[in-house]
């Protein structure tokens, strides 16, 4: 008798055994698609991992029969079976989990596809456009990454903002399909795909797909499907969970911003860096690697210096245009002297009339979305606050609604204070909806643009925005982080940080990092051709470090002075860390769950453990959260400690006080 081992998008661990019925044992192939019986009357689509004739050890087991084969011929190539085993194992969450971020959602539901590939375009006559060709700062800086792969798999280009890395990578890019190899160019937004995604068309037409969350289940589901073909697309350009795609011939890969924190998944597992992913996959591939970014991860310039990576500079700008002026304006001061008006300094109001005069357009900088961040009684102080979460409601003033940015729960606004009944409910500090509000009643002339999470709900509306400030019919961009991103806009004169601070008192031991290349990034917007930019750097820090590092574009001041600290604290990148997350809805149950978990990892893991401790929001979704903080040397055997993470997990989950919790690890959390 034939058994399949079967992988099912679900969170339990390990494989599932069906028997395989006679008429499909033939055909069965590891990385087909199974329809599978799952539960009391569910049925599910799986994928063939393991093919044997060995009946389950336990005898007792009812064995379930397969009841239909979807794929004649594997979707999942072995190359991918393997990364797939590697991030379940490292990420330490299920293989069912992997296999439900990997594959798209059309390739794991129960309509059956079309058999895809066959027909797909040939590009035996399609040659590559010219480019322009690159200056001797970019030829250099090409041949010297050339040089690099000669002795280091991957090799980190940190350029400053503007320095033509895009053009470094259509070259290179280029070069190895000329090879005949295939390229991945990671993303860390969506946003920049657009933009991007027209550059590279331009010289690579057809050659190139494009993978990202905004696509349709089918359009990704096609593009997977193409990859398998005999002619599949040369380059993908993607973000992060294009690194699950099949490549059959991957020579090159390339992650743009890699610095960036959204490389990373958060939630749900696995929780991946696909950075990292990405530089395991193009080393088994025998493929080289590009980082490329104007303000490396302390991970990569530390693996870069240490000589694991090679490391190349490009210190100018494209056409030798300088990097804009960042000057400080201090809050403090001008709240003293009573001249801010609202969220705009003088200095700033000033160099935006004058952009705006002379026909320039300006982005501005606000890591704050809706109008105001919370909202307060006048007149006895009370801020309504989320019942599933324990943080206050932001008001939304476009949609009406108090909105919790962390569980989506929204709540008319009321009339009137609940505790007092005064109607004199005031919004307190300034999201991106006020500060709009504010400059189309400071510049009623100004054509004003707002980009966050709410202005960006489908990919139709992000590439409005982008393209109306592109083509200059808009004159200020306001918006959240994503305005900081690797954009490429030629008419903006002036950038405005609104306010530096709540990003660099973050409590966290990366927040100087952060804040760095967040203002860094956004300043780099500026001046991108022909003459100087503008920055205005408003905050209540004027003396922070950080700050001036960021004035005098000093990386290197900002990375030597800031491992000091890493070194003495053991903090990544010295050391490798791991957080563990319990989770519970009552107060008593997580605490005692905290300490049990403590003490046990205590005795395992020594001094290494830190906490238990409250994140900075404690409760979400009405489940309390507590955290331990793991710091293992870099030379400890890290596959031994997670045996341990694991084998403490399941002994916590087994005490019956305990059963209805959620416990789950973070590995190199960001
Ligand atoms: P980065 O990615 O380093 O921030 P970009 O690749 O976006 O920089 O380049 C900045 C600007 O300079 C872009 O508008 C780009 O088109 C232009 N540019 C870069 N290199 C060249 C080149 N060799 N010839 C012409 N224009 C270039
Ligand atoms: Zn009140
Ligand atoms: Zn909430």
């Amino acid at each position: 008798m034939k058994f399949a081992d079967v992988i099912l998008p679900v969170p339990l661990p390990g494989l599932f055994t069906y028997e395989l019925p006679e008429t499909l044992a033939a055909e069965a192939q590891v990385g087909c698609r199974v329809v599978v019986p799952f539960g009391a009357k569910q049925t599910k689509v799986g994928m063939i991992a393991r093919l044997h004739e060995q009946p389950p050890a336990d005898a007792t087991m009812v064995v379930k029969t397969v009841k239909e084969l979807v794929d004649r011929e594997p979707i999942l190539l072995p190359t991918q079976w393997q990364l797939w085993q590697w991030i379940s194992d490292y990420y330490l969450c299920t293989i069912g989990e992997v296999f439900k971020a990997a594959v798209p959602g059309k390739l794991k539901s129960l309509t059956r596809p079309p058999r895809g590939g066959e027909d797909s375009p040939s590009f035996e006559d399609i040659g590559l456009a010219d480019l322009p060709s690159l200056s001797p700062a970019q030829s250099a800086a090409l041949a010297a990454i050339r040089e690099q792969w000669q002795t280091h798999k991957v090799c980190l280009l940190h350029g400053v903002t503007s320095s033509g890395k895009t053009e470094i990578y259509t070259h290179l890019i280029a070069e190895a399909i000329q090879r005949g190899e295939q390229v991945l160019y990671l993303l860390p937004e969506i946003v920049l795909t657009t933009q991007l995604t027209d550059r590279l068309r331009a010289v690579f037409g057809d050659r190139l797909g494009v993978y990202h969350s905004k696509f349709s289940d089918k359009e990704r589901g096609a593009v997977w499907q193409r990859q398998l073909s005999r002619q599949p697309y040369d380059i993908i350009v993607g973000v992060r969970s294009s690194i699950f795609l099949p490549f059959q011939r991957l020579g090159l890969v390339i992650v743009d911003e890699e610095h960036e924190v959204n490389f990373k998944q958060q939630e749900p597992a696995p929780r991946y860096n696909a950075r990292n992913v990405a530089i395991l996959m193009a080393a088994r591939a025998g493929a080289h690697t590009l980082l490329g970014t104007a303000t490396p991860s302390f991970e990569s310039y530390y693996n870069a210096r240490m000589g694991k990576y090679g490391l190349v500079p490009l210190t100018e700008r494209f056409g030798q245009v300088q990097l804009p002026a960042v000057e400080i304006v201090d809050v403090k001061e001008l709240r003293r002297k009573r001249l801010m008006q609202g969220p705009f300094s003088p200095q700033l109001l000033e160099a935006m009339q004058s952009a705006l005069s002379a026909d320039e357009q300006i982005i501005l900088f606000q890591n704050r979305r809706g109008y105001a961040p919370q909202l307060q009684c006048h007149v006895c102080g009370w801020v309504p606050r989320c019942p599933h979460c324990d943080v206050p409601l932001s008001l939304h003033k476009r949609s009406g609604r108090l909105t919790c940015h962390y569980c989506g729960y929204s709540a008319e606004v009321p009339a009137q204070c609940p505790a007092c009944e005064t109607p004199d409910l005031r919004g307190h500090g300034f999201g991106t909806e006020r500060i709009e509000d504010e400059l189309q009643r400071l510049f009623p002339a100004a054509r004003v643009a707002r980009m966050d999470l709410d202005t960006t709900r489908t990919r139709t509306a992000y590439e409005q925005i982008i393209d109306d400030f592109a083509a200059h019919r808009t004159d200020i961009l306001v918006g959240t982080q994503m305005v900081t991103k690797g954009l490429d806009f030629e008419h903006v004169s002036v950038v405005g940080i609104l306010s530096a601070d709540t990003m660099l008192h973050q409590p966290d031991f990366r927040a100087f990092e952060r804040s760095f290349q967040m203002m860094s990034q956004v300043a780099g917007r500026a001046g991108r051709r022909q003459r100087q930019g503008r920055v205005l750097l408003q905050t209540m820090s004027a003396d922070l470090a950080v700050i001036h590092q960021v004035v005098g574009n000093d990386y290197q001041g900002l990375y030597q002075e800031q491992m000091l600290e890493r070194r003495d604290f053991n903090y990544p990148p010295l050391s490798r860390m791991v957080i563990v997350y319990l989770k519970h809805r009552h107060v008593s149950t997580i605490e005692a769950l905290a300490r049990d978990a403590a003490v046990r990892l205590r005795s395992i893991f020594g001094s290494r453990v830190l906490g238990p401790d409250e994140p900075p929001i404690p409760r979400v979704q009405s489940l309390y959260i507590r955290r331990l903080i793991i710091k293992l040397e870099p030379s400890l055997p890290f596959s031994r400690a997670r045996q341990y993470l694991l084998q403490t997990r399941s002994e916590l989950l087994a005490e019956r006080l305990y059963g209805a919790a959620t416990i789950y690890f973070d590995v190199d959390p960001l």
